[in-house]
């Protein structure tokens, strides 16, 4: 006698143990089956047919007993080897069809051989091709909803036959058929009897077995009849194609082989994902909108962070860096802070580190020039004044040392000022504005600066001679504040220093005079726009770690969704690690598409803020950033799910609800 395909020997299968009962469901099996045999398992429901079969099919293991298949001893093979044994063995129908609803009939069909490492094209045309010789040519783009329960099943069959399907093995194939559909089914397993396949059929009706030549009857879990030791003849018609080409030898040959199959895995995966993506695609958008939140808050915060950054910085800039502000300050609340005198002014002015020194003495007031009112910072303040901010006239000219020692009631105005009160007019110059009620003659019109140091507009500003200031508006001839520019704009700190020594020996060494300068306003202001860019960052961080624990929710919800699926893909033939792949690449297609949705909102959102004219900085580093870490998220927070997935056991997936 040959060596038969299947040996079972007293194969035992217990189910529970521990604390729960402990349920014998097979309770001593041994079976030869030999190639070319048209077997059918009979026996009531309950009896361990299922079971039986999970065994024979390498999708459950015993609990005692050894399974040989082609003389090899299955428990010693590992779960990959048996997911091939699976792949290139067997071939599975089930009662409930198992097809997955997601896909198409062709898809359905194809999905072994992709496992199994076949080409694309082959694939398509042995699909179709098996498609059409079960009568299903017009079917191949209906999903299993849109097919009736004879058509499904013919669907399994041919999904079975992917790879060969050199052992059928059929659970109940007629059971949920009408007699119509279920006697073509029947007619289908008989021809592919003939042509050689090993047609294993469970069945709980007998005159469904009868199509079979070998019956094996099976009651409480033990074999009570098996017409093939009745009968002494057992017909072997074998196909030598079969046995040879699950030859358990060729599997490391063919391991090595089929590694080239990723790329088709990964595609299908991709794939596969994508209509899972669509067929659920307001569940997908609403979990791709933690995502899309999430990167596209990263790219915008970040960029309006860089943005006002570098505005003020410009800001800033634009009056130069060597300038130091003078102003009185008191040291402590109770007392009142020190009045920097015209005498100090004069005293530093001597200063070696001191190129210009300007006392000025400001504040807003009420500018009015005919009907128009308006408010503007008027400043008394000397000549100095253009050359220290780097300031010209516009139109017009500046106030002269003549005009300043004679205290002329004479205004030079801002850019904006300009623009509000003469509106119509032309020109300005030669005519006269209120300032407070005192009458000044507008001589020039300063260039527009367009920034500002500080809260308010540089432009919306009047520069008026310090003698007529003092006398006219304030009543003190003591400086408000003192600019001063240093001779060095690399040695401003020295400056400041030296101002201090200077000061102190002044004010009788009391420090009640403070010194601030724009480099360090600079510094201070790039510091708090750091750490306000570092918190709107954190904070959308944030959002796309929420963002990430919806993807780890919605895959978890899919694995538990799927599980039956995850037990169809195991039984043709995937490996533990194509699961992994499959969901893993599902949760990052996720984020890849909540990154890219993310990234084009945020453009959004930069547009329109550049139209409400907020300065946004886009960065190439944030965007790639954000994008990158909306993958990681995708990696990280699907990895569980995936994990969990791969880890299934196939039998317990196949038959979960
Ligand atoms: P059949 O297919 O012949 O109707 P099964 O093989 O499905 O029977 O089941 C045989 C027996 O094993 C049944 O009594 C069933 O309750 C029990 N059984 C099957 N699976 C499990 C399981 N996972 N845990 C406990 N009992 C089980
Ligand atoms: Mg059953």
């Amino acid at each position: 006698m040959t060596t038969p395909l299947i040996e079972l020997k007293n194969i035992r299968k217990s189910y529970g143990g521990g604390d729960s009962p402990q349920v014998d469901v097979l309770r001593g099996i041994d079976l030869s089956i030999h190639a070319g045999e048209f077997v059918a398992i009979v026996g009531a429901s309950g009896s361990g047919k299922s079971t039986l079969m999970n065994i024979l099919g390498c999708l459950d293991r015993p609990t005692v007993g050894d399974y040989l298949f082609a003389g090899e001893n299955v428990a010693h093979l590992d779960s990959d080897a048996l997911a091939w044994l699976r792949r290139e063995a067997f071939g599975f129908v089930f009662q409930g069809y198992h097809l997955i609803p997601s896909g198409s009939a062709q898809e359905n069909v194809e999905m072994p051989a992709i496992y199994a490492g076949i080409s694309a094209a082959e694939r398509h045309a042995r699909a179709k091709a098996l498609l059409t010789r079960l009568g299903l040519a017009d079917r191949t783009s209906n999903r299993p909803h849109q097919l009736s329960g004879g058509q499904q099943q013919r669907v399994s069959i041919a999904r079975a036959l992917m790879n060969g399907g050199h052992i059928i093995l059929a659970d109940e194939p007629t059971g949920a058929l009408d007699s119509h559909s279920g006697a073509e089914v029947m007619v289908l397993l008989d021809e592919l009897a003939s042509q050689g396949h090993v047609v294993i059929l469970i069945t709980h009706d007998r005159e469904v077995a009868a199509h079979a030549n070998r019956i094996i009857e099976i009651s409480d879990g033990l074999i009570i009849s098996d017409s093939a030791l009745s009968h002494t003849h057992v017909p072997v018609t074998a196909n030598s194609d079969a046995l040879q080409a699950v030859d358990l030898r060729q599997r490391l040959a063919d391991g090595a082989e089929h590694n080239g199959a990723w790329k088709a895995e990964l595609l299908d995966a991709v794939q596969a994902a994508w209509r899972v993506m669509w067929i659920n695609r307001f569940r997908t958008a609403l979990t791709l909108l933690g995502i899309i939140i999430g990167v596209a808050s990263v790219v915008v915060m970040l960029a309006v962070g860089e943005g006002s950054k570098r505005q003020v910085m410009a800001q800033m800039a634009a009056f130069g860096s060597n300038i130091i502000y003078l102003s009185g300050f008191s040291p402590n609340p109770r007392t009142p802070p020190g009045i920097v005198t015209l005498n100090d002014v004069a005293a530093l002015a001597t200063l070696p580190q001191v190129k210009r020194i300007m006392p000025v003495n400001g504040t807003y007031a009420g500018v009015r020039f005919g009907n128009v009112d308006y408010m503007a910072y008027v400043g008394g303040n000397d000549t100095n004044f253009p050359d220290i901010f780097n300031w010209p006239v516009a139109e017009g000219s500046y106030f002269t040392e003549a005009d300043e020692r004679a205290g002329a009631t004479v205004a030079v105005i801002g850019h904006r000022v300009r623009e509000k009160l003469f509106k119509g007019q032309l020109d300005p110059i030669g005519q006269y504005i209120l300032i407070e009620n005192v009458p000044f003659q507008v001589i020039g019109v300063l260039a527009e600066k367009g920034s500002s140091s500080g809260m308010q507009d540089s432009d919306d500003r009047v520069a008026i001679p310090y003698t007529a200031a003092s006398v006219r508006l304030f009543g003190t001839y003591n400086p408000e504040y003192v600019v001063i520019a240093a001779a060095d704009a690399r040695k401003v700190q020295e400056a400041e220093q030296a101002i201090s020594q200077l000061m102190q020996k002044l004010h009788g060494g009391k420090r009640d005079f403070h010194l601030t300068n724009d480099a360090a306003m600079i510094q201070a202001e790039a510091r708090t726009q750091n750490t306000l860019s570092l918190m709107l960052g954190s904070i959308a961080a944030i959002s796309l770690l929420v963002g990430g624990i919806g993807v780890m929710n919605i895959m978890l919800m899919t694995v538990r969704e799927r599980t039956r699926e995850i037990g169809i893909r195991m039984a043709t033939g995937a490996r533990q690690r194509d699961i992994l792949r499959q969901f893993l690449t599902e949760a990052v297609m996720l984020s890849v598409v909540g990154g890219l949705f993310g990234i084009a909102l945020a453009m959004l959102v930069g547009g329109v803020l550049v139209l409400a004219e907020v300065a946004v900085q886009f960065s190439l580093v944030a965007v790639l950033g954000a994008f990158g870490c909306a993958l990681v998220t995708g990696v990280v927070f699907g990895f569980m799910p995936a994990r969990k997935a791969a880890r299934l056991d196939p039998v317990k997936a196949l038959t979960s609800e």
